[in-house]
């Protein structure tokens, strides 16, 4: 199982499962939403995602996609996509162990900024992953 939290402790989640879709996705709209140049995160289905305290505030993003905050410190938590109704995306960073998972790509790198640079090889995609 996999636990993580916001940063003021106010809003806790737990997971099951296995993780997949591990990314560092460098789109604008992760950017601006986190202050942060790229957001990894990994999914999970939505029945094995749970919260366990507090209640997050949910944030439309665009016409498809739901993200969620912690209301009082605003740490991103969640992303949903309205086309995959069975997946949940979370941040890695908001595990209490991080180190536990990876990521296996970059997408959205058509957005990266331009002084990060990638020594880990990992395979890039201009856009959505292609599977
Ligand atoms: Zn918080
Ligand atoms: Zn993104």
């Amino acid at each position: 199982m996999l636990s993580g939290g916001c940063f003021c402790g106010r809003v806790r989640y737990e997971a099951d499962g296995i993780p997949f879709h591990e990314t560092s996705c460098h789109c604008e709209i992760c950017r601006r939403t986190s202050g942060a140049p790229l957001v990894t995160w990994f999914s999970v289905r939505r029945a094995e995602f749970r919260l366990v305290s507090g209640t997050p505030v949910r944030f439309r993003s665009t016409a498809f996609g739901t993200r969620s905050f912690c209301p009082d410190c605003g740490t991103q938590l969640t992303f949903e996509n309205d086309g995959t109704p069975d997946e949940i995306d979370v941040t890695m960073s908001s595990l209490d162990e991080p180190d536990r998972l990876s990521p296996k790509d970059h997408t959205y790198v058509r957005s990266k900024l331009q002084w990060l640079r990638f020594a880990d090889q990992l395979p890039a995609y201009e856009e959505a992953r292609k599977t």
